[in-house]
């Protein structure tokens, strides 16, 4: 069974041989497989690591270029290549003898098994570097961790001995809990070439910036944490709003982690779930690259306008809290949410002269209706302090929740109130508290919400709710220079 697992791995390096032609493999769909089982385990890893470029993808060609630079570093392992290679050995083995020079009287260091296997780093080709190590001298495999998976059953699989997982359990602690390791993630086990069928190395990345390397020779075991080296790049990015947000960041490829930090700040100002066509942003952010690689984003400036308003978020860290603020220092994070549904269309406004649409007479409406379709999660807007949570005829399934000595709120018509939603339970603003449905009176799903003020029911959409907390006076001139030069960087996108 896993001399067969490592037959798969090594027809998949051959794979990777310089000798492959170039073949485009942006997706790496086209990708042929010889048997069934290297397809599943190889896709495993595709998906993986396209979940890893699409954490990195960046202006739009970082995902083409990705590929090809991989490429040409292996091509280099070729002859004709070796002129350029010349150099950069030059500076290596300068760099060592720098090295060694500076830390010659300095061997208090602890033991590290990783340095000391690969001693001879001036005759160690960098482009064979995998993880520090020299992949020549194993057979490698990729792997993605999976649900649950703990390091103990990594090491089950191989039978080490107790002794082995216990050193390596307590090695590994000071960089993460062994009991955890994280879905996804990748792992590249190391078996040196004279066929052991134990990994000599195990190599983690919990995530984009560090790796761990587990260390399984008998006499050596232990694990040491590396961090990448970390440089930000600025950028900017303008666009106009067809369809949605996040289609358009997926076309123009953007850094996945940007919408949700673009979300954060707007979404106490901005119903962005439907908005018109047309709408136009910009942005300033940081690309983050570990070790040269595309591996984040970083938003800190944005300009949003709409038919209606133009509006400015910056991101700011006051030492206690960090987040996104407005041109005058507020916060852009609201005490309450826009809505209590995302995806949701106002059916029926707050109104006093209303005719009921079930009973036909004049009836006022004392609430906001979202339509959603039925199932959708319901979010409470703002912290609070669930007062009611049952069922009532012409109600249905409702929550009614207080916020603070003015506020209250309540949300009738649930399909299903959330498992835990009782009476005296504190619920987090966005927390889901019930589902949309249409029980009780009602026409279709929808949430009909109610809103208080000092006992009073009052029309939310155009209350003007208070903001939550400003910056600090004694930050305010720090913000002030921070914002100007973000701002100038907004005005300077064309
Ligand atoms: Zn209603």
């Amino acid at each position: 069974m896993e001399r067969k697992k490592i037959k798969i791995l090594s027809n998949k390096n051959k794979d990777q041989q310089p000798d492959a032609t170039p073949k485009p493999r942006p997706d790496g769909k086209e990708k042929k497989a010889s048997t069934q089982k290297k397809l599943s385990a190889s896709e495993k890893i595709k998906q993986a690591k396209l979940a890893r470029k699409s954490k990195k993808t960046d202006d739009g060609d970082s995902l083409k270029s990705e590929a090809p630079k991989k490429k040409k570093r292996r091509r280099q392992n070729s002859d004709g290549i070796l002129k350029k290679i010349a150099p950069l050995l030059f500076i290596t083995v300068l760099g060592y003898c720098a090295y060694q020079l500076i830390f010659w009287d300095t061997s208090d260091s602890p033991d590290d098994p990783i340095t000391k296997e690969t001693p001879d780093k001036e005759k160690v080709n960098t482009e064979n570097l995998l993880y520090g190590l020299d992949k020549t001298m194993y057979t490698t495999e990729e792997r993605v961790v999976q649900e649950n998976q703990t390091l103990q059953e990594f090491l089950n699989e191989w039978r080490y001995p107790r002794e082995v997982s216990g050193k390596l359990q307590t090695a590994v602690a000071p960089y993460m809990r062994p009991a955890v390791l994280k879905e996804f993630q990748l792992y590249t086990l190391f078996f040196d070439n004279e066929g052991s069928e134990q990994p000599a190395y195990i190599v983690y990345e919990p995530d984009n910036y560090s790796y761990i390397t587990f260390c399984l020779i008998p006499e050596k075991i232990g694990a040491i944490q590396t961090k990448r080296k970390v440089k930000n790049t600025p950028k900017t990015f303008t666009g106009t709003i067809q369809t949605n947000i996040a289609d358009l960041h997926s076309r123009k490829k953007l850094n996945y982690q940007l919408l949700p930090q673009l979300e954060s700040a707007l979404a106490w100002t901005v119903d962005f779930y439907h908005l018109k066509p047309g709408a136009k942003y910009k942005m300033v952010f940081d690309e983050i690259f570990a070790d040269g690689e595309a591996v984040g984003s970083k938003l800190q400036a944005l300009e949003f306008k709409t038919d209606k308003e133009t509006i400015r978020a910056f991101f700011f860290d006051d030492g206690v809290n960090s987040g996104f603020f407005d041109e005058r220092s507020r916060p852009m994070k609201r005490a309450f949410l826009k809505s209590p549904v995302k995806y949701a269309r106002i059916s029926s406004k707050f109104n006093l002269t209303r005719k009921h649409p079930v009973l036909g007479e004049v009836k006022p409406h004392l609430g906001t209706d979202y339509a959603a379709p039925e199932g959708t999660p319901i979010r409470a807007i703002s912290d609070g302090v669930i007062t009611i949570a049952t069922f009532k005829k012409n109600n249905g399934n409702y929550v009614k929740m207080k916020h603070d000595k003015t506020y209250e709120s309540q949300y009738l018509h649930m399909s299903k109130i959330m498992d835990g939603i009782k009476p005296g339970v504190r619920v987090k603003q966005g927390q889901t508290i019930g589902f949309v449905g249409s029980t009780g009176l009602a026409t279709g799903p929808h949430v009909c919400f109610r809103f208080w003020k000092r006992g009073k029911q009052i029309d939310f959409v155009n209350e003007r709710l208070p903001d939550s907390r400003p910056i600090p006076s004694n930050q305010t001139v720090e913000f002030i220079a921070h914002r100007d030069a973000l701002m100038r960087k907004l005005g300077a996108i064309e």
